[in-house]
């Protein structure tokens, strides 16, 4: 049996595995000594490689390029030369037509790695002339990039996952780590054991509020208010190191006069905590040495995620917890990629390495490199548009790589509308997705563990994950086939491995210039920035408080609270939040093919919801339950207890028959364009299933 190290493909923990692999197939895993992990991992780690194997349990696996010649007809296999002269020819015609501006593209946040996504964005921009290109990074921390680069210079975790349990205080806030990355869960609980005190600030009682030494259960849709409350509570009552916000930070007049009206008691009625909670909470936070944020996607899926990421990173600025080791803030990224995607370009506003298109100089850098005359400065599409945009007639074309919107974009039938209203929807997948299945093309891709590369885990950490057995059918790996288009296109691409495109990057890179292959090989990890070969990379940010904006300090920022978009009713009484289960990931396409995981959650298809709250309504614990909203209706499970708080109720985004994206509303925060996934107004009935 042979072992080949890698990197498991599903959370940002960037844990490494072994994949045993006999007689050409993967028959198992077993965890590595990796820097995150350290010998550890979720069961997804263990078991969630059997997709590699066909099983079937959900969907095939795509091994043939596909064409469909008629909207509602059938796929017909072709050959790749035919695909590829499909694709580009129709792309060319739709530019022709419409302008570079009509077409849509997607880099992927999983298996594809990063430095596909690299040629994905440079195809992007170099072939097809436009900035539209976006990732997955847009529907969950994309208001943790937007905010952090505004008040800190860099839109990534400062700290490291291995660091946070050297913390004393951790101060967790909308972020369910036992869900969402179970080894950063383990490094909360060695926390914990290790003296650390725990705040969590969630409306459930999650698996963390049960080690926390202060649980803030606030009300759904509060989250600015309580951070804003935060602050005042640190300002007003003498909490934060007067000196390091003289020396460090800037705003601070402007930051105190909006927070003064938050006080305690003010906030209590829309956070639905007691003033001395909240006082609580930053005593416990402001009197530990070194003390950590941690957030998830409670805090961005908000139609005010941006300001709120910002408010943490006050806090954290205000209590000189940044700069040195043990301390920071934690935006944990979700998908195994999701900060390499961001970290390549695959965003409508950066080349890679977060060098603006409205950079001038950025753009002639980038330009002269890849041998294009001039590049579009002009912000594109972020992912949550393209159903307007569609709908307006200014999108004809849509290039999706390795997601799929038709499961996790917010108000699905609006998206479904867009879809049948696009003129050219072009799929590379490794399964017949939503979105495949109502593709004009089908490009079959090879997966993660049938190609190599480099991801970056959540804390900016670089490795390589390796091709463990040769895949079956006729696809390619992403980059092959994106460059063949982009050839056939006028805009010749010859790579001829992954590392003649990651050392073309990190060229263009100042920030990953010094992390070569051979550096992270083996158990090699290197945290960007890595300005050169002789550098090891960067375990926290911000030495010495020297922040990356002009002039070096921290900008403190906060605004006003503003309530969610949708309100509850007579018709519609409880809030529906959207959240993850442990044993699946995303849109279950990978999870839903692994054979002891649907083993274990065949149906993840549950609404929690609060006890009295499902007495009221004569729904029982398990029993099959109507969840409607204003935009759709959808069947599931009822999971009744008392760990959710009144009001609210809860669905997994996993679950295929009944999406919980039918149901949640398209509000955009104004900046990060992420959807207020968290909050919408629905109503729940119970089904007699005698
Ligand atoms: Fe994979 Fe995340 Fe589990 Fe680690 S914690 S094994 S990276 S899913």
């Amino acid at each position: 049996m042979e072992k080949v190290l890698t990197v498991c493909p599903y959370c940002g923990s960037g844990c490494k595995l072994n994949l045993l692999v006999e007689q050409g197939k993967v028959v198992g895993a077993e965890a590595a000594d990796g820097v995150t992990n350290q010998g550890t991992l979720c069961l997804k780690g263990y078991y969630g490689w059997d997709f590699l194997n066909d099983t079937r349990l959900l969907t095939p696996r795509l091994k043939q390029p596909m064409i469909r010649r008629q909207r509602g007809g059938p796929f017909e296999n072709v050959d790749w030369d035919e695909a590829i002269q499909f694709v580009s020819t129709r792309l060319a015609e739709i530019k022709q037509q419409h302008g570079a501006e009509a077409i849509m593209v997607t880099g992927s946040s999983r298996g594809p790695g990063n430095e596909t996504n690299y040629v994905m964005q440079k195809f992007v921009r170099a072939a097809l002339g436009s900035n539209n290109i976006d990732c997955c990074a847009r529907v969950c921390h994309g208001p943790s990039v937007a905010g952090l680069q505004v008040t800190l210079g860099n839109g990534a975790m400062s700290n490291s996952i291995g660091d946070i349990e050297n913390s004393d205080c951790l101060l967790i806030f909308g972020y369910n780590a036992a869900d969402s990355h179970p080894i950063v869960a383990r490094r909360i609980l060695k926390a914990k054991q290790n003296g650390a005190k725990i705040i969590v600030c969630d409306p459930r009682y999650i698996e963390t509020a049960r080690l926390a030494d202060l649980w803030l259960p606030l009300n759904n849709g509060s989250n600015m208010a309580l951070v804003n409350s935060f602050a005042n509570v640190l300002i007003e009552e003498g909490l934060y190191q007067h000196q390091y916000v003289a020396q460090h930070t800037e705003g601070f007049t402007e930051y105190r006069q909006t927070v003064s009206r938050y006080t305690p008691e003010y906030v209590a009625a829309i956070t639905g905590l007691t003033p001395a909670q909240i006082r609580e909470a930053m005593q416990i936070y402001a009197g530990a040495k070194n003390a950590t944020i941690l957030w998830g996607m409670g805090v961005t899926q908000w139609g005010q995620g941006v300001d709120v990421v910002k408010g943490l990173s006050g806090l954290a600025l205000l209590t000189g917890n940044l700069g040195r080791p043990a301390v920071g803030v934690g935006p944990v990224r979700g998908q195994n990629n999701v900060q390499g995607a961001c970290d390549m370009g695959a965003l409508p506003n950066t080349f890679p390495g977060y060098q603006s298109v409205t950079d001038s100089a950025a753009r002639s850098k980038f330009a002269q490199a890849w041998g294009v005359k001039k590049l579009s400065g002009k912000i594109g599409c972020a992912i949550t548009e393209v159903p307007h945009r569609v709908m307006e007639g200014k999108l004809k074309a849509y290039y999706i790589m390795g997601e799929d919107p038709l499961q996790t974009e917010p108000d699905l039938s609006l998206m479904r509308q867009a879809f049948e209203k696009l003129e050219l929807v072009v799929v590379q997948d490794i399964f017949m997705t939503k979105t495949a299945a109502m593709a004009d093309v089908i490009l079959p891709a090879t997966s993660w563990g049938e190609h190599e590369g480099v991801y970056t885990s959540a804390d900016r950490g670089f490795q390589r994950f390796a091709k463990a057995v040769e895949p079956d059918g006729n696809v390619l790996p992403d980059w092959q086939i994106i460059s063949r288009i982009s050839t056939a296109m006028g805009y010749p691409m010859h790579y001829r491995n992954t590392q003649e495109i990651w050392d073309e990057l990190r060229g263009l890179c100042p920030l990953y210039a010094g992390v070569t292959y051979e550096k992270m090989a083996g158990l090699g990890y290197v945290q960007w920035p890595c300005p050169d070969e002789a550098h090891p990379g960067t375990p926290y940010l911000y030495k010495d408080n020297i922040f990356s904006r002009p002039g070096g300090k921290g900008l403190l920022f906060a605004c006003e609270w503003r309530p969610p978009q949708e309100q509850t009713d007579a018709q519609y009484p409880l809030v529906l939040c959207t959240v993850r289960e442990v044993g699946h990931y995303s849109c279950r396409s990978m999870t839903g093919n692994c054979s002891a995981l649907q083993t274990l959650a065949d149906e993840p298809g549950y609404v929690q919801i609060n006890d009295t709250d499902a007495a009221a309504l004569g729904i029982k614990d398990n029993q099959l339950v109507w969840i409607s909203s204003r935009r759709g209706k959808v069947i599931s499970r009822a999971q009744v207890s008392g760990r959710t708080n009144r009001g609210a109720v809860y669905m997994t985004y996993q679950w295929w028959i009944g999406a919980c994206n039918e149901l949640t509303l398209d509000h955009l925060d104004p900046i990060a364009k992420t959807p207020e996934y968290k909050h919408c107004a629905v109503k729940l009935e119970a089904i007699d299933d005698q």
